[in-house]
């Protein structure tokens, strides 16, 4: 997600040699949504009836549940209770034809199960519904006048008008049977199944998808769309959903740089998760939502500007986000950093080095400012209870320069075989940070606890001051450095660049001390000496000739 274009937890600090024991040692980091363990969804199939004359949705959800163990007897699903005429009514649950006793209060659905579950055993329920939602699907006006619908579940809205177990947590697959006005097409995850005109003025499609997602990346947009199909990136059918107005402006606007994001992704990371790719514009926001195989870009975010990363970053986010998916939300930089340092890496692959360390330059900027307007705020959440809280943009910026830094640490080759290989395990499933740092340790041979703690765990950046001066009788450069952030001392291996006629030699320290001298051998004294003249530290940096 692309909260517009300028889009939208504290660790206690210790000694470096206790870092990681703060974080990771300590089970059961999380955030507070219920858990139901014994239950596990499986399948959700949605028919949802919309029509032009008010904004009253009727639904049917078959949901296949999966008990991974004996004696359940009750499940709870997150639906929205009705309330001031918006939320919804519940009319009558059923299973293997038989009626199931329910109580809908307080956004929960709670069934009663006629008979304990056994372990393994599936179980499909009908519950028939419906309501005005209060939001997770909007219905209003489009930049032409026109009334379009457009699902908005993130991060927990799915509940207002889906009844599901609304949390990344349990994925599962999903299908929508839309019925609308005939003039609508509609615009789902997965794979078109039919399309049929009922011949009552509405039509009736049906999309299916067969890979598990998170429930709020299920999507629905219902539009007069001008739909072009774009063939096939990779094996993968590519699609571009505009309003018809746009018919010819649109796909030019978006199919060369998806494209483009498409080749890379599949080819340093890994297949591609979904049976399709549809690139959709949608009303009612600013940005774009990565919704899975269905990505939604904001009606004013597109066409008539050039694309600065949004389209990268919403497909990034169909590797990281959706198909690796973080298991709780303490974690959703595993899907906002990786999509905001991916996007920088295409830039780094389609348009060179330059792009790519401007981009590094401007998210270092912004991390610095954000850190003065947010003072106290890590990337990892702490046990996040409100959802309002659950972005800031330090999550997509630092958390993708982490990456970059851990990049580093690791060299590329490394770095990039481990992306592969942490994509490959978790693909279609999910992941929590400390799942994430053991794959990358085993692919470089790293004890990596200590960066991670350091940069996703601790608030705030380190602060460097610093000089430099040439000694000529013991031909050294003398680098006397501090670090004079509040809190204790960032472990922070270093280039430093050491210029002359004949060009730059790059040295490498590792400053590990509130103040650190070093001594570095020159056979003649540097035009300049630069701290980490290749972009690789996030640090404010104040240095030069004493
Ligand atoms: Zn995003």
């Amino acid at each position: 997600m692309l909260i517009s274009m300028g889009c939208s937890s504290v660790i206690k600090q210790c000694a470096l040699a206790c870092l990681w024991l703060s974080l990771f040692a300590s089970p059961g980091l999380a955030d507070t949504y219920p858990r139901q363990t014994k239950v596990d969804a499986v399948h959700y199939a949605f028919q949802i009836t919309l029509n032009d004359e008010n904004d009253e949705v009727t639904g049917q959800a078959t949901i296949t549940l999966r008990f991974t163990d004996a004696g359940v007897t009750e499940v709870a699903l997150d639906l929205a209770s009705a309330s001031n005429g918006k939320g919804m009514t519940v009319v009558e649950v059923t299973s293997n034809n038989g009626r199931v006793t329910f109580k809908h209060e307080a956004d929960r659905l709670v069934l009663s199960l006629p008979a304990p579950a056994q372990a393994g055993e599936r179980r499909q329920f009908i519950v028939r519904y419906h309501g005005v939602p209060a939001g997770g699907l909007r219905m209003l006006k489009n930049k032409f006048g026109e009334r379009v619908f457009f699902s908005e579940n993130w991060p927990n809205n799915a509940r207002q008008w889906l009844p599901m177990i609304d949390h990344p947590y349990d994925k599962a697959t999903s299908e929508f049977i839309i019925i609308a006005p005939v003039k609508y097409q509609v615009v789902a995850n997965g794979l078109l199944q039919e399309e049929i005109d009922l011949g009552d003025g509405r039509r009736l499609t049906h999309w299916k998808q067969d890979v598990p997602i998170a429930s709020w990346l299920n999507a629905i947009g219902v539009a007069q769309f001008a739909v072009h199909h774009d063939g096939l990136v990779k094996g993968v059918p590519h699609q571009t959903w505009v309003y018809h107005q746009e018919r010819t402006t649109g796909p030019a606007w978006f199919e060369t740089r998806s494209r483009q994001a498409m080749e890379f992704y599949s080819e340093h990371i890994g297949p591609y998760s979904y049976e399709k790719l549809a690139n959709v514009e949608a009303a009612g926001f600013g940005g774009g939502t990565e919704h899975a195989s269905a990505i939604f870009y904001g009606e004013n975010s597109i066409l008539t500007r050039p694309d600065t990363g949004l389209i990268a970053h919403e497909i990034a986010h169909q590797w990281f986000g959706n198909s690796v998916t973080e298991k709780d939300w303490d974690d959703v930089w595993l899907s906002e950093g990786f999509a905001t340092y991916f996007t920088l890496l295409v830039a780094e692959h389609y348009e060179g080095r330059d792009a790519f360390v401007a981009g590094l330059k401007r998210s270092r900027d912004q991390v610095f400012s954000l850190e003065k307007e947010n003072p106290g705020t890590a990337v990892l959440h702490d046990n996040l209870a409100d959802m309002k809280k659950v972005l800031n943009r330090i999550i997509y910026q630092k958390g993708g320069w982490t990456l970059h830094m851990l990049r580093q640490q690791m060299g590329t080759e490394k770095f990039w075989a481990g992306i592969r290989d942490y994509y490959q395990r978790y693909r279609n499933g999910s992941a929590t940070t400390e799942d994430f740092r053991r794959v990358m340790e085993e692919n470089s041979g790293l004890q990596l606890s200590w960066f991670f703690e350091q940069w996703l765990s601790r608030a705030g950046s380190p602060v460097i001051e610093g000089t430099w001066r040439y000694d000529v009788p013991t031909k050294r450069v003398v680098i006397e450095l501090a670090q004079t952030q509040p809190g204790g001392v960032y472990r922070l291996p270093l280039e430093v660049g050491l210029t002359t006629e004949g060009g730059t030699k790059i040295e490498k320290i590792e400053f590990t001390q509130k103040q650190q001298r070093f001594e570095l051998m020159a056979d003649r004294e540097p035009v300049t000496v630069a701290l980490d003249p290749n972009t690789w530290v996030l640090m404010e940096t104040r240095f030069g000739k004493r």
